[in-house]
């Protein structure tokens, strides 16, 4: 069971000197309890104190990481806005090793394919889950090798026969692979082959008591390098299990359940599939294994993936500078918006479309959209015209016109008097953006 803030409190040296980042032993003391500091924060804690905290300054739920810089787990909150999300939900694309060589190319090179660019931000599939199928160990290693050797991305090797993972194994241990699954039937030659190669291994159970039964039998063979699957494939029974572990990790610091958990879809229509990952994404799988390698299946789930894994407090932001849309030249319009990365990407596209030059200068908002920055006195006239100056935009285009969002159209008359340029009220949604570029000319 986890320590309580003045347990802890009375093991710390008492200083209260703040180099810890807070100002008293009882607040570190505290922030210790909680999840939220470290204890490498504190120079002077003895030794012996060191041991007797370990178990109250460990992360709620470790980090495992494995292959390309995959992380899973490390994550703190229960709910994002209590903090934030740390580290995205790994997705990995299934390839069995059933398939013929074509088939096992063609898949390789769909999920080599899947890269997304989204409001001004890179992303695509982290890894390739190799599943033994063929009940063939020569078979499962020839096709582990090969997608290892067509793509860097992370791999998870899954087998029930240790052997046969062994073998498939050991040409990539310098690739770090996941490995699984360690069952009750398994796990002494699972964990031992996962500690021989320094990777970590998938610990599967039927449900949560099996579960924690096997977590400490495998702790047992003193390595902690684990990913937890509760065996549930039904997305209502995942669910529950996934939110389980996490409140049972985050509220109770229950050392079994501190780890990552991963899940597979169950659903054969891909739609259905998506709609189930998108269920575990929100809550809380730190792994989704994924049958669809189809771009436009996986674009929705990578969308709500990146907008929960975004810091509520740090909204995406474009930089705040003059941005051009396709030649411009000395009479092409000048929009404005702010820095709020969807909605500048919004008016950019809109903009694109509207196959009209132009400019377009994001104000500095802090990240937010135009109502609320305006609600947060964060686009006045007086800030745009600062923003405009330091732009350079007037010697760019010979007019003086400022196209500026509709839902601000109450700042027309101040802008126009600082600025001296006229203000044109543009539309409300960026959506009207193509039919108002027509009135321009
Ligand atoms: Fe106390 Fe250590 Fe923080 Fe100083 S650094 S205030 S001694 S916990």
């Amino acid at each position: 069971m986890a320590l309580t803030g003045l347990e802890i409190y009375k093991q710390l040296p008492k200083k209260n000197c703040g180099e810890c980042g807070v100002p008293t032993c009882l607040a570190f003391a505290m922030a210790l309890a909680s999840g939220k500091a470290s204890l490498d924060s504190c120079q002077y804690v003895t030794e012996a104190a060191r041991d007797n905290l370990d178990s109250a300054s460990a992360p709620p739920i470790k980090a495992i990481k494995f292959g390309n810089e995959s992380v899973m787990g490390d994550e703190t909150v229960l709910f994002r806005h209590d903090k934030t999300f740390y580290h995205p939900t790994t997705l990995l694309i299934q390839v069995s090793d059933s398939l013929n060589d074509d088939e096992v190319n063609a898949k390789i090179e769909e999920i080599k394919g899947l890269e997304f660019e989204r409001v001004g931000l890179q992303y695509s599939i982290e890894g390739v889950a190799i599943v033994q199928e063929s009940g063939d160990a020569a078979r499962f290693a020839k096709v582990a090798s090969a997608v290892a050797a067509a793509t860097d991305k992370s791999l998870l090797l899954l087998s029930s026969d240790p052997e046969a993972l062994k073998a498939a194994l050991e040409p990539l241990a310098s690739r770090k692979p996941l490995i699984g699954a360690a069952t009750s039937d398994n796990y002494e030659a699972m964990v031992n082959l996962a500690k021989d190669n320094s990777v970590p291994v998938i610990l599967k159970a039927d449900g949560l008591d099996a579960l924690e039964e096997l977590v400490t039998k495998a702790q047992g063979l003193g390595y902690k390098e684990f990913v937890l699957d509760p065996g549930s494939r039904t997305t209502v029974d995942t669910l529950a299990n996934l939110t389980h572990i996490r409140r049972l990790a985050i509220k109770k610091k229950f050392r079994p359940f501190g780890f990552p958990v991963i899940t597979f879809t169950s659903k054969a229509d891909p739609l259905e599939e998506i709609m189930q990952a998108t269920v575990y994404v929100a809550k809380y799988a730190s792994a989704v294994v994924l049958n669809t390698s189809k771009k436009a299946h996986l674009l929705p789930l990578m969308t709500l993936r990146q907008n929960i894994y975004t810091d509520p407090q740090k909204p995406i932001q474009v930089e705040p500078k003059l941005h051009t849309v396709g030649n411009v030249d000395e009479n092409s319009p000048f929009y404005i918006t702010t820095n709020f990365s969807l909605t500048y990407y919004s008016v950019e596209g809109e903009v694109e479309t509207s196959k009209i030059p132009s400019y377009i200068l994001p104000i500095d908002t802090d990240g937010t959209s135009v109502l609320t920055a305006y609600a947060a006195g964060k686009l006045e006239p007086e800030k745009i015209v600062e923003a405009m100056n330091a732009s350079g935009i007037a010697d760019k285009v010979k007019h003086r016109n400022i196209i500026i969002p509709g839902y601000v159209a109450v700042i027309s008359g101040k802008l126009a008097e600082l600025s001296g340029w006229k203000t044109i009220v543009g539309p409300r949604e960026s959506s009207g953006i193509v039919s108002f570029s027509k009135t321009l000319s």
